[in-house]
């Protein structure tokens, strides 16, 4: 089977592979017709760049630093816009909460077994893995989480 990566090489001078400019993120959200506030272009602005895999509530922190008075609501529900529009994704782990990945080249992700500590992995021929056992099932994404240990906690 084959599992189509999209390639971005294109735009590696850029290096940092981020969600789109706050200018961007706006226009898409009014051609969506979705409210855009002050509140959800600082959030923009705060993921643009991000180097990060931030739960809502660090992000929520980060923006009430800048804006108090925003509430964790509205971070929730930009995210959650966002990752439905395809511009930033979510990252699920038992036990702990939602992730969001800024960074929206493809990518997998080494997580520390200690301290949760998620870092951007780069995994060569992806897409000539061999796997069995699909029979009646059609692949359409697909990541690796590669287990083990920081070495902050090793
Ligand atoms: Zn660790
Ligand atoms: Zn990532």
């Amino acid at each position: 089977m084959l599992i189509r990566t999209s390639c971005r090489q294109e735009s590696f001078a850029d290096s940092i592979f981020s969600v789109r400019s706050p200018e961007v993120l706006t226009s898409e959200f009014r051609a969506r017709s979705l409210k855009v506030t002050p509140q959800r272009q600082l959030l923009f602005r705060l993921l643009h760049g991000h180097t990060g895999h931030p739960t809502a509530e660090a992000l929520y922190a980060e923006a009430s630093a800048q804006m108090p008075g925003i509430s964790l609501r509205t971070v929730y529900q930009t995210l959650n816009d966002l990752v439905s529009m395809g511009e930033l994704s979510s990252l699920q782990f038992a036990g702990s909460s939602t992730r969001f990945d800024p960074n929206v080249d493809d990518h997998h992700h080494a997580r520390c077994d200690e301290c949760g500590e998620l870092r951007d992995v780069y995994v060569d021929h992806f897409d000539s893995l061999l796997v069995s056992g699909f029979a009646g099932f059609t692949p359409e994404r697909a990541s690796i989480v590669f287990g083990g240990v920081c070495a902050d906690c090793g």
